[in-house]
C-alpha cells in the first residue's frame, strides 16, 4: 500500500519499541531486566480500582462529551486551582485518552506549517514527532552542565518564525527540575516573544528533594494566559494503561483541542474518566509510598553509576537516570551501546540519541530494588569489559 510522506517520516517511539523487545526477548526465555520502559510498577491504588470497577458494573460506560465528562473536568479545574495556584474552570480544561494525545492536540491547535517550536534538550523522544506531525519544525537546544536549560541559547534561537516552546520539569529523561528563577524566565522569555508554552506536567508529583516544581501558570497573568498544562493519571497514580489526560489553558484553546478529538477520537474512556475522578477527589495514600519507594531507589542506583565512574546529572524528579557514556562508545553512538548491552548483558535502556543526546543513556528505576542492584551488575561487568584500558 501507497502510504503517505507524513507516516513514511515517522520514526516508532524508541522508548515503546525497546520496551516490546524487551518483553518479547522476556517472552522467549531470556532473562531480561527492563530498564526501558517509563512506566510505574504499582498497582493503581485502591479508590482507583474500585471507581473503575463500580464504573463498569454501574452498566454507566456510555460516551461522554468529546471535552471530557463534567464531573471529571470539574475534578481536574479544583485540582489545578489548588495546585497551581490560578483559578481554573471547567471550561480551561479538555479531557484526553493521555498526556501524548494532549500533547499532540495543543500542538495540531497551535502550530502553523513550518513554524518553530523550541525544544530544550534532552526532550522525550514523542515531542520531535509530534511537532513534525503538526506540520512544525522542531527545534532542538542543547543544555548548559548538568541538564539545565541554556536560557542564554533558547533566547538566541528565537526567529519570527517561532510559535512555541515545549518544558519539562521533572524532565524525561534526565529528571532535572526547573528551578523557579528558570521557570520565571522561561515564562518570561514565552511573553516577550509571544510565544505558546506547552508545560509538559506529567511528573510534577515526583519530586525527592529540594524545591517542588512550579508551574509557569503562576509566574504571572501574561505566563498563563500563553500557557497550555499537559498532564494525566499514568504517572502519578500508576494508571498507564487507563490512559487518560489532559490539556488546560485558556477556553479558546480548550475548545480547540475538544474540535479536533470530537473528529479524532470522541469521548475519553468513560471507565478511566470515573478512575481519574476518583484519584484526585481522594488523593489516595498509595501515591506517597510510591513516591518514597522511587526516592530510595533512585539512591541505589545513583551510588551504582558513581561507583561505576558514570557521570551522572543528579535527578530531583521523575523516575529515570540519564548518565553521560561517552568514553564507553563506539562509531554506533548510544543506539549501539544499548543494543550490545542488551545482547550481552540482557539489560534493555534507551539510547540517549532517542532525547537528543547521543552522550547519554537513559535507565528506567520503575523497577524492585533486588532488580536495580541485579541491573547494575551487569553494567558493571558490561562497562569493565567495554572500558578503554589505561
Ligand atoms: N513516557 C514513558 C517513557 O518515556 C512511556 C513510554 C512512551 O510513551 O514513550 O518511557
Amino acid at each position: 500500500m501507497k502510504l503517505s510522506r507524513l507516516v513514511e517520516g515517522i520514526q516508532l517511539s524508541v522508548t515503546l519499541a525497546l520496551d516490546a523487545r524487551a518483553k518479547r526477548l522476556a517472552a522467549e526465555g531470556r532473562d531480561v531486566i527492563n530498564m526501558a520502559v517509563g512506566e510505574p510498577d504499582f498497582p493503581a491504588p485502591e479508590a482507583v480500582q474500585d471507581a473503575a470497577t463500580a464504573r463498569v458494573q454501574s452498566g454507566d460506560v456510555r460516551y461522554t462529551p468529546a471535552a471530557g465528562a463534567p464531573f471529571l473536568r470539574e475534578a481536574i479545574a479544583a485540582h489545578l486551582t489548588e495546585t497551581r495556584g490560578v483559578d481554573y474552570a471547567p471550561e480551561n480544561v479538555a479531557v484526553c485518552h493521555s498526556c501524548k494525545h494532549a500533547l499532540s492536540g495543543v500542538l495540531l491547535a497551535t502550530v502553523e506549517p513550518g513554524d518553530e517550536v523550541l525544544i530544550p534538550l534532552p526532550a522525550w523522544v514523542s515531542y520531535f514527532e509530534l511537532v513534525r506531525i503538526a506540520g512544525g519544525v522542531p527545534v532542538e537546544i542543547p543544555p548548559a552542565a548538568g541538564c539545565r536549560p541554556d536560557l542564554d541559547a533558547l533566547a538566541r534561537a528565537v526567529t519570527p518564525r517561532t510559535r512555541v516552546l515545549m518544558v519539562n520539569s521533572p524532565c524525561n529523561p534526565s529528571g532535572y527540575v526547573l528551578t523557579h528563577a528558570e521557570t520565571e524566565a522561561l515564562a518570561r522569555l514565552a511573553v516577550e516573544h509571544d510565544l505558546t508554552l506547552i508545560s509538559d506536567e506529567i511528573y510534577r508529583r515526583l519530586v525527592y528533594e529540594g524545591e517542588p516544581a512550579k508551574s509557569p501558570v503562576s509566574v504571572g497573568p501574561d505566563a498563563r494566559a500563553r500557557t497550555a498544562i499537559v498532564d494525566g493519571a499514568s504517572k502519578a497514580f500508576a494508571m498507564t494503561g487507563y490512559r487518560i489526560g489532559f490539556a488546560a489553558g485558556p477556553p479558546e484553546l480548550a475548545a480547540a483541542v475538544t474540535r479536533l478529538h470530537s473528529q479524532m477520537t470522541g469521548s475519553p474512556n468513560t471507565v478511566s474518566q470515573a478512575a481519574y475522578a476518583a484519584a484526585l477527589r481522594e488523593e489516595p495514600p498509595e501515591v506517597e509510598t510510591m513516591r518514597r519507594e522511587f526516592a530510595e531507589r533512585r539512591e541505589i542506583l545513583l551510588a551504582g553509576l558513581e561507583g561505576l565512574g558514570l557521570e551522572t546529572p543528579r535527578p530531583r524528579g521523575a523516575f529515570y537516570v540519564f548518565p553521560n557514556v561517552a568514553p564507553l562508545l563506539d562509531e554506533r553512538g548510544s543506539v549501539g551501546f544499548c543494543e550490545d548491552l542488551l545482547e550481552e548483558q540482557n539489560l534493555a535502556i534507551v539510547p540517549g540519541s532517542a532525547f537528543g543526546m547521543d552522550a547519554h543513556v537513559r535507565l528506567s528505576y520503575s523497577l524492585p530494588k533486588d532488580l536495580i542492584q541485579a541491573a547494575l551488575s551487569r553494567l558493571e561487568a558490561f562497562v569493565l569489559a567495554r572500558r578503554p584500558s589505561s
